[in-house]
């Protein structure tokens, strides 16, 4: 049976799922791993989820003091809860977390980067609407 790794949206644990299952809850918080909402993640969280989850990832680079990145707030939410188990969409305070920031190169703010198994597919430093944003997401499927 196929299986693929998912990182926990809570607690950052990698669990390992297979494809057919109906309920899928994280085996060390029993958080539901087909949360698609929007994770806030973290310096430390961030890579994990870049690097260990085997569906594309999504992160948003923002801040709460940028105009064009909270105006895309409620899009990248909406867009998200499209694709449970499809997509992983993360948020990235830029301003709490620098360090991922920089790791990642982000000069400008929004940045949305897609990630496919740790490595990065493409980016893009502007505000984007909700269908933009499911368009690109469906891409990376
Ligand atoms: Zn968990």
């Amino acid at each position: 049976m196929e299986t693929f790794k998912i990182v926990c949206p809570e607690c950052t644990s990698v669990n390992t799922i297979k494809t057919q299952v109906q309920t899928i809850a994280c085996t060390h918080c029993q958080a539901e791993l087909d949360d698609p909402f929007p994770v806030e993640v973290s310096d430390e969280s961030c890579s994990t989820h870049i690097n260990e989850n085997d569906i594309p990832v999504l992160v948003d680079f923002y801040s709460p003091t940028c105009g064009p990145c909270m105006a895309m707030y409620d899009d990248y939410e909406d867009a998200a809860l499209g694709f449970p188990l499809k997509v992983r969409f993360l948020k990235v305070n830029s301003d709490e977390y620098q360090k991922v920031a920089r790791e990642y190169g982000v000069s400008a703010l929004p940045t949305i980067i897609a990630f496919k198994k740790g490595q990065e597919v493409n980016r893009i430093s502007k505000q984007l609407s909700r269908v933009e944003l499911s368009l690109w997401a469906q891409s990376l499927i």
